[in-house]
């Protein structure tokens, strides 16, 4: 029971950030609250082998604002924040540090609601959940947020391919999912079953080996993806995908995926839009997990969450409507909505 919790320099705009660190436990963590004036933080927790601090640090900080715009487009009544654990998941993970980690939440009161994400699965939530009231997504509650990912970007995806090529039917269409992990498995299965002409790629053997045998896919290597010819990129991997370099190769006219923080920059959102190539912003798209994790927080039933899924697609549909119309970027459109949320709230 070595657990310190210390206040970091918060960037300017966000609420707090902490170190916490057990060395007993082996846990090296970092959680950052970006607002909670829409209600308390909730966002996932990563686990990375980030080359230091200072990496994480960054990664964690643009996670968590990207909460916030993701909870409130979603109207969830929550704030954004987010946690990264600094090591190996496959390697340096342990029950012990789990639940150190929990402690960890445990200590800001309630600020911040904590789940799964990259590296981290409800069973790792399970153990940090024994230490802390504000660990989500557990089993036999709503469960693993995955699925609930995969469909909202599923049906964002259909939303997409009617706007651009005038139907939504992806029989023939190529599209190529990039992260085979809890999110793009389940994304590859939905689009292989809408019988599209399926292009993975992942920099672990099995995930390949299982989308080829089950899925039919083709696979192309992970530094190949800008090469490909396809119609749509689906990023569900990780962030930062997006970069002047691959915007200016990219050969799709649709990118949807659940992988957050996509592009590099924002400014990347106008260069994707001068090549004729339509961005679903990542923060609209990839709200079915927290819509999930949400109905656990606030005490709600099935139908709550599959009503909040059901929306997610629609108001994808209204972007492009408005920023077919008004001629700028969907992320345009999406933040200016957020900020309009924000400022009411902060207002009264
Ligand atoms: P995951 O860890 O289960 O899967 C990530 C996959 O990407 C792994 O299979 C990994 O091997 C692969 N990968 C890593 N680097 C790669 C590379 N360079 N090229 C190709 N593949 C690579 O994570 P996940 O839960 O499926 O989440 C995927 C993305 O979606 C993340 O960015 C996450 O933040 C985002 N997201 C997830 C959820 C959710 O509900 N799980 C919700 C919202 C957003």
């Amino acid at each position: 029971m070595t657990l310190t919790v210390t206040d970091l320099k918060a960037p300017e705009g966000f609420e707090r950030l902490v170190r916490a660190e057990d060395a007993e436990a082996g846990l090296r963590a970092l959680i950052c609250i970006h607002s909670t004036v829409l209600g308390p933080a909730a966002g996932g927790c990563r686990m990375w082998a980030y080359g230091g601090e200072a990496e994480a640090i960054e990664d964690v900080t643009r996670l968590a604002r990207g909460m916030t715009y993701k909870n409130a487009m979603a109207g969830l009544g929550l704030g954004g924040g987010k946690s990264v654990i600094i090591g190996d998941a496959r390697r340096d993970k342990t029950p012990a540090m789990m639940r150190a980690f929990g402690r960890a939440v445990e200590a800001l009161g309630g600020r911040y609601y904590t789940a799964e994400d990259v590296g981290i699965s409800p069973e790792d939530m399970a153990h940090a959940a024994r230490e802390t009231r504000f660990a989500v997504g557990l089993s036999g509650a709503s469960g693993d947020p995955s699925p609930w990912t995969a469909e909202g970007v599923f049906r964002c995806l259909l939303t997409g391919a009617a706007h651009v090529f005038g139907s939504d039917d992806l029989r023939g269409r190529r599209v190529l999912v990039q992260g085979l992990g809890h999110v793009g498995m389940d994304l590859a299965r939905k689009l292989a079953a809408a019988g599209a002409d399926l292009v993975v790629t992942d920099i672990h053997a099995e995930a390949l080996r299982i989308a080829t045998a089950d899925l039919g896919a083709a696979v192309c290597e992970p530094g190949a993806v800008f090469e490909q010819q396809m119609d749509v990129y689906a990023p569900c991997a990780l962030g930062g995908v997006i970069t002047d370099d691959s915007a200016a190769r990219l050969r799709a006219r649709l990118i949807c995926g659940a992988a957050n923080n996509q592009l590099a920059t924002p400014a990347l959102a106008r260069s994707l839009r001068a090549r004729g190539i339509t961005y679903l912003p990542d923060y609209v798209v990839n709200a079915g997990g927290i819509i999930s994790v949400a109905s656990e927080i606030h005490g709600k039933d099935d139908a709550w969450r599959r009503a909040r899924l059901d929306g997610i697609a629609g108001r994808v549909a209204e972007m492009l409507v408005r920023a077919g119309a008004e001629g700028r970027c969907t992320t345009d459109i999406a933040d200016e909505m957020v900020g309009r949320m924000l400022q009411g709230r902060s207002a009264a």
